[in-house]
Parts: structure tokens; sequence; C-alpha cells
């Protein structure tokens, strides 16, 4: 990544001082350089170029070669030429650097305090871009004329802010305003006081950001963050808390180095971390859970927001809520006019401005395990980087999945992933999917040859591509995608083959089951099934997933456990609902036979009497992880059962239940549990590298957000001598999936055209 991220100007800044003549300019592929003078000064040049690179940028490789001197004396910059095939790069928005910081907060400075401060090293990016080249007209600060001061440093390579796209000052540039109950307030401090005021009384307010509206209140009101999930219609999912900077962060969590860095650095993902006891935060923002959801500002608004404003001596906000601008299940709000419509009724008043948001980008989400990064949710910050792919592919489309969306396109070997969309069960979504895919196969110039959908009849990404597509469509069975989408990232070759241990919640199988407790034998080609949690039969089918007990119900009875009261699923059903379950079950009414190692986590979470009910996905396996993680030491010992071609949970399910009546504590039972799960992993693929030979797995699949069993499951792989493939660009729940399906649709592909 060397293009829109203040690469030439460095290059010619190094140039001026090495005395070198020549040029640098930007092509297809990423910056070209050509330099002439005394030997020695070129490899001073050299090494220098890359050990002095702009922060953001990132060299994959540096090659080069002799040229004829043909005595140029002085270095220039080469125009970027609007044709050429630009396509590879727009970069994802930046955080608000040191720089434009310092500058922020000097009063001698012509940005003294404005929120759109912005350099070639930091601010908006890919919500700006119409079109490419990155280029200022074709971004959304198109409308906004340079003033001198500006246009001045704006071509002046020896400036921080040449070729800065969006380039604004106080004089020139968007204006911040406030609107509440009592009217409008124009200039920065009023503005952002009026809020303040809002704020403390317990309200929300509605504020624009890089990628779209945020809802804001005070983190510490349990009041106030009680009317947010009330009028949000979301009543336990945990809410992001966004904080002025790392010391702010360290009150309220409990940072590792690494993560600190990953909170701080440039993308500003929202981290989830552990809660310090006693933080100064509502209990409403994340109930019953020991993790918190923290980010730190980085818009030069939130800075102002977070931080006194000189002359008052009023104190600001310490921390506050920033939770996406919609509904619960609906697409972020970026558009003026339709934020008005569907947030007036959330929001008390507004922080708002007029640049305008072209591309829509959620807050990224992370969870470090020790010094790595995993992706949760790829939005802001990391889209839209291209993912390089290990072997070339045609122009194609991958729609995605269901939930979580986001889609992929690609050409020769580069890969773009969407930025998280979210689940497509509304129509919103399914326009902020069409409104994305126009925008990406316009930004890359990409006409798909090929379009790659799951194979679930049911999924509207699949149905839209079966209307919408103008290129012939290929299915890629859900676990196998998973699969290939670790193979891919970790640029796994065409003819590569690997056990593929896919853990999710729900896939459709192609036998018509609910998969999701899978251990494959794949390639990019095709899958084999070895192993398989054993089925069990599912009363309700995926309207068991918001209902843990009902797994619960249903491994008790594949295990032949009577339902009894002593049990706390049993407890958790409703009066009459046993006997309507127990004789769909019997009859076999409405019941689908799944091998999903999602619903098995939600089951045990139930059994233990950690969770019965959930309102976000994956709530109980989540609270799960949490109860197990101090009990490793004196940890139950389960054991699944291995047969031919599956593996039974009943024998595990079975010991838990001796285990509950014999009182032991639920933290070692889930411990245990998690446990025997790496164990069976790890055995099952011993067993497969016997009969084949294949050494490598890819773990994928929701399941693997589970990070205590991410960790157990590799230590006893690499204990036993596997190379393991873990996400660590795309998310490993179905956020990652287009990636995979655009992998197997596009060696398909090449299958076809080279037969
Ligand atoms: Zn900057
Ligand atoms: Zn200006
Ligand atoms: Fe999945």
């Amino acid at each position: 990544m060397v293009q829109g991220v203040g690469f030439r100007p460095f290059v010619h800044r190094l140039a001026a001082e090495l005395g070198l003549g020549g040029f640098v300019g930007n092509d297809a592929a990423g910056v070209v350089v050509e330099v002439e003078g005394p030997s020695a000064n070129l490899a001073t040049f050299r090494r220098r170029l890359l050990a002095e690179a702009p922060p953001l940028a990132a060299v994959a490789s540096l090659e080069s070669a002799a040229a004829k001197a043909v005595g140029e004396r002085s270095f220039r910059i080469a125009p970027t030429e609007a044709s050429g095939g630009e396509r590879t790069f727009v970069p994802p928005d930046v955080a608000v650097c040191e720089d434009c910081l310092a500058e922020l907060a000097d009063p001698s400075d012509r940005r003294f305090r404005y929120p759109f401060i912005n350099c070639t090293n930091c601010g908006p990016r890919f919500t700006v871009t119409r079109r490419l080249p990155y280029d200022r007209p074709n971004t959304t600060m198109s409308g906004f004329r340079m003033c001198a001061p500006c246009a001045a440093e704006y071509a002046d390579p020896s400036d921080r802010r040449f070729h800065a796209q969006p380039i604004a000052c106080p004089a020139c540039g968007p204006r911040l305003w406030f609107e509440g109950p009592d009217g409008l307030r124009e200039g920065t401090d009023a503005a952002i006081l009026a809020a303040w005021e809002v704020l403390a009384a317990g309200g929300i307010v509605a504020i624009k950001g890089l990628g779209g509206f945020h809802l804001a209140c005070d983190a510490a009101s349990p009041g106030a963050v009680r009317t947010l999930r009330r009028r949000k219609q979301r009543p336990d999912k945990p809410l992001a808390v966004m904080v002025a900077d790392i010391a702010a962060a360290r009150e309220l969590a409990v940072l590792s180095e690494a993560e600190a860095a990953v909170l701080s650095g440039p993308r500003r993902p929202i981290v989830l971390l552990s809660r310090r006891p006693g933080a100064a935060v509502a209990a409403e923002v994340a109930p019953s859970s020991p993790l918190l959801g923290l980010m730190l500002a980085y818009t030069p608004l939130h800075h102002l927001l977070l931080r006194p404003v000189p002359g008052t001596g009023q104190p600001p906000p310490r921390a506050l809520v920033m939770t996406s601008g919609n509904h619960s299940g609906e697409p972020i709000c970026h558009e003026d006019t339709d934020a008005r419509e569907r947030l007036g009724p959330l929001a008390d008043a507004w922080l708002t401005h007029d640049r305008p948001i072209h591309v829509p980008c959620d807050d990224s989400v992370v969870r470090l395990r020790g010094e790595r990064e995993v992706p949760l949710r790829r939005a802001r910050g990391y889209a839209p980087l291209p993912v390089q792919l290990p072997f070339p592919v045609p122009a194609a489309l991958a729609v995605g999945g269901e939930l979580k969306n986001a889609f992929c396109v690609a050409v020769g070997g580069a890969a773009w992933m969407s930025q998280h969309l979210g689940d497509m069960g509304s129509l919103q979504s399914l326009d902020a999917f069409c409104r994305s895919r126009r925008q990406f196969e316009e930004l890359y110039r990409i006409t798909p040859e090929v379009v790659a959908a799951d194979t679930h009849p049911g999924y509207q990404t699949r149905r839209w591509a079966e209307e919408n597509a103008s290129a012939p469509l290929t299915l890629v069975q859900h676990h196998h995608a998973h699969v290939a989408a670790a193979m891919a990232e970790h640029g796994l070759g065409r003819d590569a083959r690997v056990i593929g241990v896919a853990f999710d919640g729900t896939g459709f199988g192609d036998d018509g089951a609910i998969w999701g407790g899978e251990i494959l034998l794949a390639g990019y080609g095709g899958f084999t099934r070895p192993y398989h949690l054993r089925y069990v039969a599912l009363a309700g089918g995926d309207s068991a997933v918001r209902k843990p007990y009902r797994a619960a119900l249903a491994h008790l009875a594949a295990a032949g456990i009577e339902w009894s009261e002593d049990l706390a699923p049993v407890l958790a059903a409703a009066e009459g609902e046993l006997g309507v379950l127990r004789r769909q079950l019997e009859r076999g009414v409405a019941c689908v036979p799944t091998s999903s190692m999602g619903r098995l986590f939600d089951a045990l979470s139930s059994l233990v009497g950690i969770r019965h009910v959930v309102s976000y996905e994956a709530q109980a396996a989540i609270e799960l992880e949490i109860a197990a993680r101090e009990h490793l030491e004196s940890a139950a010992e389960y054991h699944f059962e291995p047969g031919d071609d599956d593996f039974d949970a009943a024998p595990v399910v079975q010991a838990v239940v001796r285990d509950l009546r014999a009182g032991r504590d639920r933290g070692e039972i889930a411990a245990g549990f998690h446990l025997a799960v790496a164990r069976l992993v790890a055995e099952l693929a011993c067993r497969l590298r016997g009969a084949t030979g294949v050494g490598t797995v890819a773990l994928s699949g929701g399941v693997f957000q589970n990070l205590l069993l991410a960790e157990l499951t590799c230590a006893e792989l690499a204990g036993l001598g596997f190379e393991v493939l873990e996400h660590r660009v795309v998310p490993p729940n179905d956020g990652g999936l287009a990636l995979g399906q655009l992998a197997v649709a596009a060696h398909r592909f090449g299958d076809r055209k080279g037969a």
C-alpha cells in the first residue's frame, strides 16, 4: 500500500536530501522510482526507502534494475494518470495522526480546534471516495473549493498535506453544528458544549462520524444506557464505549501491551477487553459480560468532544457509549436525510456536519489472542485493503452469507472484501448490499465473469444472485467456503489440501441437514466429510438459535437423559412446552437433524445454568467461554466418542449431567468441555493425517471466535506437529465466507477453462 499514504512526497524528500535526480510515479502495481546519482547515495536511498517509509505504507516487495544515466539533476513527482489501472488502491480511513492532533491543540495554528483537520497520514479515505483514482474531484470533498493557503499546501511536495485529498481548514472546509430541542448552535465550541449538556442530562446524541452516524450517551449513566437500549430495541448485546486516550482506557479495562498497541493504532478498531472491576461504566453497557468493547477517539471531532473546551472549566464526558446509528438489524445510517428519518425518533439531539459520507462503514471489532489480532468485524480502518490471492482469478463476485454479510470482488491476484454490511434480514440491508456491490464493481472496474453464493436456498444473497447476476452462478457449500477462506488468506496454492475444521452455528448441508460441526478434507476444488458431530434432532431447527435451552433439551434427548426437573434447561422451558417438544421429537415433526457445534456450545451453556435464552448471536457460548477461563487447572475430564464417520456428544452430555448432579463447579465443567472439543479435533486430525498424509489444519467458523477454544485447539495441534491456519485477515465467522466462496468459484472456473 503505497498510494494515498504520502509515499511519493516521502520519496521526493529522501531523493532531494541525497542529491539524487529522477522521478517517482504511481502505476497499477504500486510506485515506480527512477533515481540517478553517486552509487553510495543510491544504496542509502534503497535502504532508507524501506526503513523510513510513511507509517501507513506497506511494501510487499521491492525490485530494482540498473538503467542508463541521463544526467537528471532534479527530482520530480510524476502526476497521477487518470487512465492507467489504478484500481488496486483505495486506502482505508485512518485515525487522526499525532501531528494533526498537535495542531488541533495549538491556538496559533490556523486549524486550531478545527474538527475536520487531516493530512497525508490521516483522515477519511474509503468513506469519501466516489470513484478512482483517489483524487479530490472523485471524493465527497469535491464540493469544497480549497482556499489559497490550503491549495498551496496541497501543491507543495515538502508539505505534510501534499496531495492530501480531503485537505480542509475553517476557511474552506466542512462545518460542524449542533441541533437540539432549543435549536441550532454553530461554531465548534458552542456545538460541543451543547452536546455535552444533552449527554450530561442522560440524553442521546446522534453524531456524524467517518462512515456513518453513531448514537452516543454517557457510558456511566445506567438511565441513559437503558434509554438507548429501549429506543434501539437492543436489550442485551454489549455496546461499544469510546474514550479519549489510552490512559482513560486503562481506567476501564486491563490492557496488555499488544492490546494497547492495537487500540491506539491508526486503524482504531473496537477491541474486546477485560473490564476492570469497579470501572466507571454502567452495568447496562455489557450486561453479564466481563468484557468491554473499547475504542479510542479516532476523528478530530471525537477528540474535541472528549477533551476540555479551553476557557470553560467544564469537565468533558469521560466515556461515551458510541453505537452504530441504526435500528437493530438494519445497516448503519450514513446519508443525512435518511439518518433524519430513521434516527430521528432515537436521538434527542444532533452533532453533525456537511462533509458527505459516500460509503457507509461501521467500526471494526477485534479481539487479541496473545499478540495476535483476531478480526470479528472487518470494516473501518481495514476495508477495502486488498487480500492477495494465491492464484490468479477471473473477474468474480462472491455474495457472502446471510448473517454478518460481507461480499468479495476479485480479479487477477487481488480480492477486495467489502466492509461488514450486517444481517441480510431486512430490506434496508439488502439495499445496502446492492449499493455497496455496485460501488465495488465500479471502483475496481470489475464485470464479474463468475458469481458465487452459498448453497442455502433461503439466503437473501443467493436469491439476489439467482435473480440478478449477469454471469454464471456457482454455489459453494457453507463450510467448504469457511475452510477455503482460511486457505486463501494464508496463501495456499491451487492444489493444496487441508484438514478443515469448520465449527459454526448453522450452515446448509449437502444432505439438507443443518451442519456446523464439520471435519473436512478439503481443497479449493472440493471436499469430503470424513467426520461430523453426530446429528441430533432439533425441534424448530434454526428457530432454536435464540433458545439455547432447546438445544440442551435436544442433546439431553439424544443422550438418553430424562428431562427431569433438576436440570436447568428443563426448568427454563415454558409450561406445556416440554410436552409439545417431546411429541415433536417422537414423531419427527418440524425437527431438523443438526451437527451444529454452535448449538452444542449453546446446549452446554444452558445445561450448566449460564444462559437459556439469548438476544444476540453467540451470547450463550461467549458466557460459557468466560466461565471456563479461570478453571482450566481443575477442569473436568470429558471425552467425545469418535465413530467411523461421526463423533458423538452423548458421552460428554452424560458425564456433564453426572457432574452437575454431584454439585461440581460449572466453571470446571465449562473448562472440561472446551478441552474435550480441542482434544477431539486433535484426535481426528491425527487419524486423518495417518490416512492421507495431510498435515495442515485450517480452523474456521464462528465457533472459533471463542478464543479459549482456539487457544486450546492450536496448542493440541501444534504439540502434535500440525501446521495450523487461523484467521487473521477476515473473520472466522460468516463475515469471512465470501473470500472462500470466491476462491472455490475461481478454482472451478479455472478447471472449466482448462478442460
Ligand atoms: Zn494528520
Ligand atoms: Zn482552506
Ligand atoms: Fe458459518
